[in-house]
């Protein structure tokens, strides 16, 4: 055959693997690997910053179960990479990231953009590679693929030097035959059989058994078998952030609105999915009762015992696998509130704690705004909700949600009902600030890509914090370039976690004092705090400067119509949604909920 440049073998190696869609930036001299790819069908999505790229790439993995696919420069595009690398690695998405570098004949020299990205990544990655010569690009490549998405998926990562990129092959050279590019869909195990005996003897004699659904399980698409293992069993069960929607938030059993009460009463425990990390209060007591026991069910065996888990009772094991097997070792029974004595004891505790959080909650969304107030977070989130139920019932599953900020972010999890695994993205396991653009990128790629072609569109809501959404705010003309018809509501509070002031006035004074240095007074607080913003930015002008809707929204009226209008939208809306500043407001996650968070 004809002679082959590195850009064209990386570009078929790719294709060869299933790759349809590649996040990247461009530049030297991975420019004709993008050119390639998009000669042999593959999507491009050209973003504006590689942080935004690498993050879309990762969360894609996610929601499709495949690989994501990035492609940056050397030096400084790897170095704004490394953020989506970090992202992907802490929440275990699989994602393959392919970076140029400078030749090899300039290493050491201070070439273009030079930089051991090899050395810079190894701890980062679950292997990183320099491709040597082109007969070795096919080889790397597929086992970079394989690697991230095989066994507990994670990043990978490929460096093109110049010279391998724009090298040409010898004569005689032979790509390697499609077929043997193939990787299939990473092998599953079942659980020991010991084990699921044993955990099923642990919880048909529990007095209070409780269920766990990560985000584990969401990406290991295990929903019908846990939707029947809940059916069946008849066990509460809890779902973390990213679980949501595996089985129905709506479900009678879903005890969020009682999680405390759950977490701390619950003898037996079976974890689905999900690490005992911050987020799961590592299963440590006071959080959870000091003698649950907790069984871990989980693809990475290094997990299993891991702070309060059981090593003795964790299950190595793929979750739809164990969950069958669960199931049959579980058939004909069903808890039916933990025995004579203490007969629904568990169920009254959980209803009576799910009823009061449920009516302080329905307070909140149901109390009208005051004339000259700003919205709260929760009557904003109530009018959004309601406004959307009309446009498109929640049990249809149309809407993907993405969700980054503290307060934004917390509020909006128990606010937005789920009914669908995978569709509701947010800051994850590493809290990462930025991610909402470059999700928003992705899940309309994984939705209403052309592979998706047939199945109704979703509309992809965001409810980013003014901070969250300034780190990537940018990516809106990604947006907008693609035809990305996403509704943004950017929750402004004029401030990180919150704002300074009620009036612009005040604010300004502050603006004053720190403009002016005026660095006189006595108490040290005047001045713009470090977690203040701009007061009221109109962010909603970066939709209009792309060709984008833009609404600056301050009562419940105007929300309900910027909803509406946004919704039918068939370009990027973005919602500038004031609302109240929470002045003197804990600093922190609400979800960590710690007593000794700082206050301001
Ligand atoms: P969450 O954020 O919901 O608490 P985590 O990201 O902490 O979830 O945990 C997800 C866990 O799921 C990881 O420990 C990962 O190894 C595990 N996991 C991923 N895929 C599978 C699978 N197919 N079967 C079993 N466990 C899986
Ligand atoms: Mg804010």
């Amino acid at each position: 055959m004809a002679t082959v440049t590195g850009a064209q073998i990386i570009a078929r190696s790719l294709r060869d693997l299933g790759v349809t869609v590649i996040f990247g930036i461009v530049g030297i001299p991975v420019v004709e690997i993008a050119e390639e790819a998009i000669n042999l069908g593959i999507r491009f999505v050209a973003f504006r910053n590689e942080q935004a790229c690498s993050y879309a790439a990762s969360v894609y993995g996610y929601m499709t179960g495949r690989p994501g696919v990035c492609l940056v420069v050397g030096g400084p595009g790897v170095l704004h990479a490394l953020a989506g690398i970090g992202n992907a690695s802490a929440n275990t998405f699989p994602l393959l990231v392919l970076a140029g570098s400078a030749e090899t004949t300039l290493v050491t020299k201070g070439g273009f953009q030079e930089m051991d990205a090899v050395s810079f990544l190894t701890p980062h990655t679950k292997f990183a590679v320099r491709t040597s010569s082109l007969d070795f690009i096919p080889g790397a490549i597929k086992n970079a693929y394989r690697t991230c998405w095989y066994g507990r998926p994670g990043p990978t990562f490929v460096d093109l030097p110049a010279d391998i990129i724009q090298g040409k092959s010898t004569p005689g050279y032979r790509l390697p035959a499609p077929e043997n590019m193939l990787v299939s869909t990473p092998p599953k195990s079942s659980g020991d059989p010991a084990l699921i005996f044993k955990a099923a003897q642990l919880l048909r004699s529990a007095r209070a058994p409780l269920l766990i659904v990560g985000k584990g399980a969401a990406y290991a698409r295990a929903e019908t078998s846990i939707r029947r293992l809940v059916e069946q069993t008849q066990i509460p069960f809890l779902p973390t952030p990213m679980g949501k929607g595996v089985v129905p938030d709506s479900h009678p059993l879903n005890v969020s609105s009682a999680r405390s009460a759950a977490l701390k009463n619950s003898d037996v425990v079976l974890v689905l999915g999900a690490r005992l990390n911050w987020i799961l209060h590592f299963g440590e007591a006071p959080k959870w009762g000091p003698s649950a026991k907790i069984i871990q069910v989980d693809i990475c065996a290094e997990e299993i015992g891991r702070n309060s888990g059981s090593s003795e009772l964790g299950i190595l094991g793929d979750i739809e696998r164990v969950v069958e097997q669960l199931e049959t070792s579980l058939a004909n029974w069903k808890y039916t509130g933990g025995g004579s004595d203490s007969t629904s004891k568990f169920a009254t505790l959980l209803a009576e704690s799910a009823k009061k959080n449920e009516d302080k909650a329905q307070k909140a969304a149901l109390t009208p705004t005051l004339a000259n107030s700003p919205l709260t977070y929760q009557r904003a989130y109530h009018i959004i909700k309601s406004t959307l139920n009309t446009l498109t019932p929640a049990e249809d599953g149309n809407v993907v949600y993405v969700s980054e900020g503290a307060n934004t972010m917390d509020i909006s999890r128990s606010a937005f009902p789920l009914n669908h695994p995978r569709q509701r993205l947010d800051a994850g396991t590493y809290a990462t600030m930025g991610v909402g653009m470059g999700y928003i990128v992705a899940a309309h790629e994984a939705f209403n890509g052309p592979s998706t072609s047939g199945s109704r569109p979703k509309k992809i809501v965001a409810l980013e914090g003014d901070s969250a959404f300034g780190f990537s705010a940018m990516e809106i003309e990604t947006l907008a370039r693609y035809r990305i018809p996403a509704l943004i509501f950017v929750v402004n509070n004029s401030g990180i976690y919150h704002g300074d002031t009620t009036t612009e006035s005040a604010w300004k004074t502050l603006q004053d004092q720190t403009a002016g240095h005026d660095t006189k007074s006595a108490d040290g607080k005047r001045g713009l705090r470090s977690t203040s913003l701009l007061y009221e930015t109109r962010y909603e002008m970066m939709a209009t400067m792309c060709g984008g809707k833009g609404y600056f929204v301050r009562t419940e009226e105007e929300l309900e119509k910027a909803t509406r209008e946004g919704f039918l939208s068939d370009t990027v809306t973005l919602v500038n949604l004031i609302v109240e500043p929470g002045i003197g407001k804990s600093i922190g996650f609400a979800w960590q909920q710690k007593k000794e968070e700082a206050k301001l």
